[in-house]
């Protein structure tokens, strides 16, 4: 099996708006492995850092304090395709565009309170989860392997 891990990241917003258990739930249900998982207050660097390639945006302050405005929860998932499967649970980065089903067409309205993050591609996604988890993960074999892949 070719696995892959994804960085996602419930937002200030999804964690006031009690949407933690529903998150966490969509990605578990589907049948990814949660090997990371952390509440963390974030300071303005780490978030400037994960912003990075945002930095020439107009938003760019704005978002950064938006991410540093509360807790957020930090986990890796992993799973076959969990990047790309990752991004369409959680929908278009506008909620206006995002379809009913996915977390932001479901739970939001505005791009600045769009409740959650995931990386977008695996090179990114690697190198959020350095970023975020420089300890490291959960190494470990989850029981359900041969029950969700053939
Ligand atoms: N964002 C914003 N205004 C915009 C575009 C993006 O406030 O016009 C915020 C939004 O919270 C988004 C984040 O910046 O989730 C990162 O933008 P990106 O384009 O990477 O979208 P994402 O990968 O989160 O879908
Ligand atoms: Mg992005």
């Amino acid at each position: 099996m070719a696995s892959e891990r994804s960085y996602i990241m419930i937002k200030p917003d999804g964690v006031q708006r009690n949407l933690v258990g529903e998150i966490i739930k969509r990605f578990e249900a589907k049948g990814y492995k949660l090997v990371g998982l952390k509440m963390l207050m974030v300071d303005r660097g780490l978030a400037e850092k994960h912003y990075a390639d945002l930095s020439s945006k107009p938003f760019f302050s704005a978002l950064v304090d938006y991410i540093i405005s509360g807790p957020v929860v930090s986990m890796v998932w992993e799973g076959r395709e969990v990047v790309k499967m990752g991004r369409t649970i959680i929908g278009a980065t506008k909620p206006s565009e995002s379809a009913p089903g996915t977390i932001r067409g479901d739970f939001c309205i505005e791009v600045g309170r769009n409740v959650i993050h995931g990386s977008d591609s695996v090179e990114s996604a690697n190198h959020e989860i350095g970023l975020w988890f420089p300890e490291g993960v959960a190494e470990y074999e989850s029981s359900q392997k041969a029950w969700i892949y053939e």
